[in-house]
């Protein structure tokens, strides 16, 4: 059995980490002269908190979840990368991840030099953890999983999950980006009973803030001490902390939007299944819909045209044929409708 200081790479076990002026003097009143900064106010001249102490309160609150087990990252991307970064050990060690996927896992996985294993779905998009766990040796620290799955839009059953916590001493990395647009509540209350669980959300998605740059991971607080020791010192600036503070604020607009979103990707889908150019449309508890077409190439280009850009998603792997689209506003979800009934019209 592996304990987390097991997985840890060596040097990160032992790593002491940068301290910046605001760790030797944490308070926050008197006269700043310890950090080099220009000291006429204009809103942006001091440095942020490095901790994200306000942000993770917040976070805290609404997830229920301790401050000591929230990691705020510069997006997802970046405890993606920092995960790599403290648990494998380039050259030698390993991960498995679901295919298809999101592709940063395998990108973060070469940046590092980390052999990258997948495992296919099935046909469906369903996993079968006893074989995925075949793919792992001593070596393997971490297993990524996307639920629900970019980009195939399902969840992955906790019961698949559950088997790969009671079985796998490595990280088990379970990326939630689209959690809030699922039937299933988020696995992140059950980082108190598996240490070795990581949970990644972000404000990308539902929470309509791309633009700032803002992702969390949730886990044990001895895995987030050490994603936190690896970070840059001031990885989420000022403007972000500020406007995530103002996102979370706003969970009830939020809430809406979800609801909206949800309702239009179950109408859109009953939609496109009736078009004679689509094979199929796969069951979603995102926000987009996962479309197999006769030709993808085709409508890709059409749509195109037309100034609706789609994702083609036909040279992934498990996803012949297939097309991604992001559910739209209202006003655009139309527009795509017209313009399908237009291509069906021209076939
Ligand atoms: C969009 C997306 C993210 C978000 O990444 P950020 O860096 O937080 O914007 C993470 N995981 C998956 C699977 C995604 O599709």
């Amino acid at each position: 059995m592996r304990t987390i200081d097991n997985l840890l790479r060596p040097n990160i076990a032992k790593l002491k980490a940068y301290s910046t002026a605001r760790d030797e003097y944490k308070g926050s009143l008197g006269q700043f002269m310890d950090a080099n900064e220009n000291p006429f106010q204009n809103g942006i001249n001091r440095y942020p908190d490095p901790y994200q102490a306000l942000l993770k309160e917040r976070l805290s609150e609404l997830k229920k979840i301790n401050t000591e087990s929230i990691f705020i990252g510069n997006g997802s991307d970046e405890a993606i990368d920092i995960l790599y970064r403290i648990f494998c050990i380039p050259g030698k060690d390993n991960v498995v991840s679901i295919s298809p996927s999101y592709g940063m896992y395998k990108v973060a996985a070469d940046i590092n030099d980390i052999d990258f294993r997948e495992f296919r779905l099935d046909s469906n998009f369903h996993l079968n953890a006893q074989e995925l766990l075949k793919l792992t040796d001593n070596n393997t620290k971490l297993i990524f999983l996307c639920s629900p799955n970019n980009p195939s839009g399902n969840l992955i059953e906790y019961s698949q999950i559950e088997y790969l916590l009671n079985s796998f001493d490595g990280i088990i990395v379970v990326d939630e980006a689209y959690i809030d647009f699922a039937v299933n509540k988020s696995l992140a209350t059950e980082t108190v009973k598996y240490p070795n669980l990581v949970i990644l959300q972000t404000l990308s998605k539902a929470w309509g803030a791309a633009a700032i740059r803002l992702g969390i991971a949730i886990a044990s607080s001895e895995v987030i001490k050490y994603m936190t020791r690896v970070k840059y010192p001031y990885n989420i600036n000022i403007l972000s902390q500020k406007a995530a503070l103002e996102a979370l604020d706003n969970f009830e607009d939020v809430e809406e939007m979800i609801k909206m979103i949800i309702q239009e990707r179950d109408r859109l889908r009953q939609r496109l299944i009736s078009f004679p150019f689509i094979e199929y449309v796969y069951p979603s508890d995102a926000n987009f819909l996962l479309v197999k077409c006769y030709n993808a190439r085709k409508l890709y280009d059409y749509l195109l045209k037309k100034g609706i850009i789609v994702r083609d998603r036909s040279s992934v792997p498990g996803c012949n044929s297939c097309l991604r689209i992001t559910i739209g506003t209202p006003e655009e979800n139309q527009r795509l409708i017209e313009q399908l009934l237009a291509y069906e019209f021209l076939l």
